[in-house]
C-alpha cells in the first residue's frame, strides 16, 4: 500500500538531508580551524626564527656606517642598498627605520611621496618584543596594509645621540601573497579530501544509523497497516522498548478502544436482535390468546352464557393489560438502552418516596393480605439522585415482591444510612429465585436460556439496571428458593 512506500523514504530523505547538511558544516569548520591554527604556527615559527635579524642588521652594519648623515638626514643610499639587499635574499620581509616614538624614518617599500602613506607604527608591541627578547609570539603594525597586524623582529640603535628602531615585518606583503595562494591550494585539497573522507564515512555511518533509527518505524508502519488491512489483533509488541514508546503505546491504546468499541457494538447489536426476537415472542402470546378469545366470542356469540362472555372479556381485557405494560417497558427500556434518559440529579428525601410508595402499593398487596411496611421511618435520609429513575425503579422492585410472594407474605422496604451512603433494600418472604436464575434475572433477554424466560414476560429489573448504572452504583440481589428474595442498591446521600 502507499503508507510504505511515502512515509519512511521521506522521513529517510529528510534525515539524509540533515546528515549532509552536518557534514559540510563539519568540513567547514574543521578547514576553518586548522586554516587558523596552521597559520598561527606558521607565523610563530617564522617568528621565532627570525626574531633576532633586525639586532643582527644593526649589529653588522651600524657599527660600521651610521644610517645618519652629518645633517641629521637618513643615509638613503646606504639604508637602501641595506634594504634591498636582505628583501633580495628573503623576499617576505619589509624593512623599516624607525625614531623612538615609533614614526618612520625611511624604507624602500613606501613611497615618500605618497601622502598617504603610513607615518609611524604603534610601539607598544615592539617594546614587549624588545622587552621578553622575542620569545613570544606578538604582532606589529604593517605600515602597507593599514589595519593589519604582522610578525615582525626589532632591535632598538642609539646612533650619534639619535634613538630608535630598525623594524623587520617578517610575513611582509609578499610573503602573505604566496603564503596565501599556497595555503588556498593546499586547503582546496585538503579540504576536499577531508569532505570526500568525511561523507563517505558519514554515508556508511548515516545508512547503518539511518536503517537502525527507523527500525522501530518500520515495525510500527507494518503493525498499523496490518491493522488497517482488518487485523484488528495486531499489536506492537513491547512497545516500551520502542524508539518512539509514546507513539507506539498510542497506537496500542487506540487499537484496543477501536477493538472494544467494536465488540461493545458488536455485542449491542446482538442484544438487541435477541431483544426483538424474544419481545416479539412474548407480544404474540397474548395477542394470539386475544385473537382466539375474540374470535369465540364473535362466533359463539348466542350460544355463550352470560358468565361465559364475562370470563372471556375479562381474558380478553387482562392479556390487552399485559400487552399494553410490554409495550411501555419495552419503550421505556429502549430509551434508557439509547442514553436517551440523562439522570437529573437533585436531593430529595427518599424516606418520603418511602411512605409515598408503601400507601400507593398497599391496594396491591391488601387484596393478597400481604403486610408491606417500611423500616427505619423515623430518620428523615436525603439522597441525592434522580427523583423520578429512582421512583421507577422501586417501584417495579415492589411490584415483583408483591407479585411472586404467596398470599399472607410480607414485603419490607428498609432504609440504613451506611456512611455516605443509604442502603435501600426490599425483601419479601416470596416464591425466591433459584441460585442458577439469578444471574439472568437482569438481563433476562440477553439470555437464550428458555428456562429463564419462561418465568415472566416483563423487562422490570432490565430497567432497574439500567437505572442503576445512570446512578453509578449497581443492584444485587440475594434470594433462597421457597424463602424469599432481597433486592439491595445503594445511593449517595445529600450533604448540603
Ligand atoms: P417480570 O416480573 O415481568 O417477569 P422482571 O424483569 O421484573 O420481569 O423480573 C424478571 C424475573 O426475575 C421474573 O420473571 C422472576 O422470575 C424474577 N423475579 C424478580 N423479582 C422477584 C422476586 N421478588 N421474587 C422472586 N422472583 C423474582
Amino acid at each position: 500500500m502507499s503508507t510504505k512506500k511515502t512515509l519512511t523514504p521521506r522521513l529517510v530523505k529528510k534525515l539524509w538531508f540533515a546528515f549532509i547538511i552536518l557534514v559540510i558544516m563539519m568540513g567547514i569548520s574543521y578547514i576553518g580551524i586548522t586554516e587558523y591554527f596552521a597559520n598561527k604556527h606558521n607565523q610563530e615559527t617564522t617568528q621565532r626564527l627570525n626574531a633576532d635579524v633586525a639586532q643582527h642588521v644593526i649589529d653588522e652594519k651600524f657599527q660600521n656606517v651610521s644610517p645618519f648623515l652629518q645633517d641629521g638626514s637618513v643615509n638613503k643610499s646606504l639604508f637602501g642598498d641595506l634594504m634591498h639587499d636582505m628583501m633580495a635574499v628573503n623576499r617576505g620581509i619589509e624593512v623599516y627605520l624607525l625614531d623612538g616614538n615609533g614614526a618612520i624614518l625611511y624604507s624602500v617599500v613606501l613611497d615618500p611621496n605618497d601622502a598617504n602613506a603610513t607615518k609611524s607604527v604603534a610601539i607598544a608591541p615592539i617594546e614587549s618584543f624588545i622587552s621578553d627578547g622575542g620569545e613570544n609570539f606578538i604582532l606589529g603594525d604593517d605600515p602597507r596594509t593599514p589595519g593589519e597586524q604582522k610578525i615582525f623582529s626589532a632591535a632598538p640603535y642609539s646612533v650619534d645621540g639619535r634613538n630608535g628602531y630598525v623594524y623587520i615585518v617578517l610575513a611582509g606583503k609578499k610573503f602573505q601573497e604566496v603564503s596565501s595562494t599556497l595555503m588556498r591550494q593546499y586547503f582546496a585539497k585538503l579540504g576536499l579530501g577531508a569532505i570526500l573522507l568525511t561523507t563517505l564515512f558519514a554515508a556508511i555511518i548515516g545508512l547503518v544509523a539511518i536503517w537502525f533509527l527507523t527500525k522501530n518505524l518500520r515495525l510500527i508502519t507494518n503493525k498499523v497497516r496490518q491493522f488497517s488491512e482488518g487485523d484488528l489483533t495486531a499489536r506492537i509488541e513491547n512497545p516500551d522498548a520502542s524508539d518512539i514508546s509514546i507513539f507506539a503505546n498510542s497506537f496500542n491504546e487506540m487499537a484496543d478502544t477501536i477493538t472494544g468499541n467494536i465488540d461493545k457494538m458488536q455485542s449491542l447489536d446482538l442484544l438487541r436482535r435477541e431483544l426483538i426476537a424474544n419481545v416479539s415472542h412474548d407480544l404474540r402470546t397474548p395477542l394470539a390468546i386475544l385473537k382466539g378469545y375474540i374470535e369465540t366470542l364473535q362466533m359463539k356469540r348466542d350460544s355463550l352464557s352470560e358468565e361465559e362472555k364475562k370470563e372471556y372479556l375479562q381474558i380478553t381485557h387482562d392479556n390487552v393489560d399485559k400487552l399494553s405494560k410490554l409495550i411501555n417497558q419495552l419503550f421505556e427500556y429502549s430509551k434508557l438502552e439509547a442514553e436517551q434518559v440523562t439522570p437529573v440529579k437533585e436531593p430529595f428525601s427518599i424516606t418520603e418516596l418511602s411512605h409515598d410508595l408503601i400507601a400507593k402499593f398497599s391496594v396491591l398487596a391488601e387484596p393478597k393480605e400481604i403486610v408491606l411496611k417500611l423500616e427505619n421511618p423515623k430518620e428523615n435520609n436525603l439522597v441525592y439522585a434522580d427523583l423520578s429513575l429512582v421512583e421507577r425503579a422501586l417501584q417495579n422492585l415492589i411490584e415483583n415482591a408483591i407479585k411472586y410472594t404467596k398470599p399472607k407474605g410480607k414485603v419490607t422496604l428498609s432504609l440504613l444510612k451506611k456512611g455516605d451512603e443509604i442502603e435501600i433494600k426490599i425483601s419479601d418472604t416470596g416464591t425466591g429465585i433459584p441460585l442458577s436464575e439469578q444471574p439472568f434475572i437482569f438481563d433476562r433477554y440477553k439470555q437464550v436460556d428458555e428456562s429463564a424466560k419462561k418465568r415472566g414476560s416483563g423487562l422490570g429489573l432490565a430497567i432497574v439496571k439500567k437505572i442503576m448504572e445512570l446512578h453509578d452504583t449497581t443492584i444485587t440481589v440475594l434470594s433462597k428458593p421457597k424463602e424469599g428474595s432481597s433486592f439491595i442498591f445503594n445511593l449517595p446521600t445529600y450533604k448540603s
